[in-house]
């Protein structure tokens, strides 16, 4: 079965975080291509520094020599609130019912899983990979645990036999790196190279971006 990745983010900017994460999950999963998709409003932040324009441009940037990311801007281009049932529902109507589809997010979003939503329906269209930093633990009571219960996987090439409806935690070690940290950097003045790919750092100097309020 085909399979592909959805790593959602608000990318402002993208940093090489983001994307050593994409490289490693892509090929621990199996997957053919990983979709990295900005997000236009996110629901539970405030709003992003620059435009979504600007954040899809430095991500297609990062991304030009990687055939195995895409940039997706479905949410860009969809109006009002992104909710992530809504484009997992338009990706798997895209990709047919034959492909397996794993949406990867955080164990701090896990554990808030129940606030998104519709959020019981989010298996219905794909799988969850759940990147765990060392040490976070999956809940283990309350209405998330009890819906993990029985969807938990302990074998990547699980994920790839069925289209949806599996959870998959993987511990991972994150680069300490965060787009907050690259905005103040740019907002003091200091160096943000080899934090963010040279192409993005090109593109922040030559629209002068993040210089501060
Ligand atoms: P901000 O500092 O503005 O909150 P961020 O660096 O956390 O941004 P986001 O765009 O909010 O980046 O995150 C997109 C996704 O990338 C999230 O799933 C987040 O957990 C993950 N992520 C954030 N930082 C890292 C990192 N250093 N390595 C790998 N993944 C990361």
């Amino acid at each position: 079965m085909n399979a592909v990745g959805i790593f959602g983010g608000t990318f402002d900017p993208v940093h090489i975080g983001h994307l050593r994460s994409c490289v490693e999950l892509r090929e621990y999963l199996g997957l053919e291509q990983v979709h990295l998709l900005p997000n236009a409003r996110p629901p539970h932040r405030q709003a992003p520094e620059v435009t979504a324009e600007h954040r899809l441009a430095m991500l297609n940037l990062a991304i030009a020599e990687e055939p195995g990311l895409v940039a997706d801007d479905r949410e860009l281009r969809r109006d009002g609130l992104s909710y992530t049932l809504d484009t997992l529902q338009a990706l798997r109507q895209e990709l047919g019912s034959d492909t397996s589809l794993s949406l990867c997010i955080g164990m701090d979003s896990l554990v808030n899983l129940a606030s998104w939503h519709r959020w019981q329906e989010l298996a219905d269209f794909a799988h969850l990979v759940v990147v765990a930093r060392p040490g976070w633990q999956t809940p283990e009571s309350g209405p998330v645990a009890e819906w993990l219960s029985n969807k938990l996987l302990g074998d990547a090439a699980c994920l790839k036999a069925e289209p949806s409806g599996r959870v998959l935690v993987r511990e991972m070690t994150l680069l300490p790196i965060s787009s907050t940290q690259v905005r103040s950097d740019l907002a003091a003045g200091r160096s943000v190279r080899y934090l963010v790919p040279d192409p993005v750092l090109d593109y922040i100097h030559q629209h002068h971006l993040y210089l501060g309020k």
